[in-house]
């Protein structure tokens, strides 16, 4: 059998002490999508930002492995530049630093560094020129309905939810990451700007990507269709199917759930 392209097993995380995943376990594999769904407080954020390299929290048990190799290992520009990449449920503001810059420097020290890595060990990639990265910005903007002029706002400020969501994954599109995780980034949107957002990802998913979708809710399941849905409850997936228990979920509600798994409290 051939080797998964990200596989988490076992992973125990705390932080302060407190243990807020129990032992996840989680394979996902080129071309698919999955979510994760549960409740506030159930871990899915610490997940997310474990699989980026947050260094706050603290890996006390299990392994992730991207391609074979243990992520665990690397800091987290490694990871990025490796193409892991996770959209924030709340992106940060950063004032003085505009967009285009920003995302500049993004494309600089991860999908080229990444080409140069490809060139270094003999194979064939073509970096981004300065000129190319204008112009394919420009598209991915349009693609994502943003006008121009945020190209020179400073990054997030002022931006609404919606843009604040459209500019991480403006980011994904110009990263171009194999694994992406992106955490609630249907949270703060009206229905609009939800569907430019599902639309965006599905341009960008593809047969070559690995989706990792984290969702309190399942309406963004309607735009953006998961190959596998997951239920995290207290820091362990409780419960795994195809798309249909997202809508099982939504009918139920996670207090049915909840019952059914009476340690998952
Ligand atoms: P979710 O994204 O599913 O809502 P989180 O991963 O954000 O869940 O949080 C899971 C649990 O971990 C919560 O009980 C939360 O209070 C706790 N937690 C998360 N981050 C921290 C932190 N930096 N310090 C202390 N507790 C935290
Ligand atoms: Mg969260």
């Amino acid at each position: 059998m051939s080797t998964p392209m990200f596989e988490i097993e076992n992973l125990h995380v705390s932080i302060e002490d407190k243990e807020i995943l129990k032992g996840v376990n989680l394979t996902v594999n080129k071309g698919e999508i999955h979510a994760i769904m549960g409740p506030n407080g159930s871990g899915k954020s610490t997940m997310a930002y474990v699989i980026a390299g947050h260094p706050s929290y603290e890996v006390t048990e299990g392994s992730i492995r991207y391609n074979g190799e243990d992520i665990l290992e690397w800091e987290a520009d490694e990871r990025a530049r490796k193409g892991v990449f996770l959209a924030f449920q709340y992106p940060t503001v950063i004032p003085g630093v505009s967009m285009a810059n920003f995302l500049r420097m993004a494309v600089t020290n991860t999908r080229n560094a990444r080409y140069e890595d490809t060139i270094a060990a003999g194979g064939h990639a073509e970096k981004l020129a300065p000129r190319e990265f204008r112009k394919l910005m420009k598209e991915k903007m349009a693609l994502l309905k943003m006008d121009d002029s945020f190209a020179t706002r400073y990054l997030n400020e002022g931006f609404s939810g919606g843009e604040k969501k459209r500019a991480e994954i403006l980011q994904m599109a110009l990263l171009e990451p194999t694994m992406a995780v992106l955490d609630e980034t249907d949270s703060g949107l009206d229905i609009d700007a939800l569907k430019v957002v599902s639309e965006g990802v599905n341009a960008l998913a593809g047969p070559e990507m690995g989706l990792l979708l984290i969702t309190h809710y399942q309406r963004l399941l309607d735009y953006i269709k998961p190959h596998f849905v997951h239920i995290m409850m207290d820091g362990r997936i409780v419960k795994e199917g195809g798309p249909e228990l997202a809508h099982e979920l939504e009918a139920k509600g996670y207090e049915t759930l909840r019952a059914e798994f009476p340690t998952a409290v």
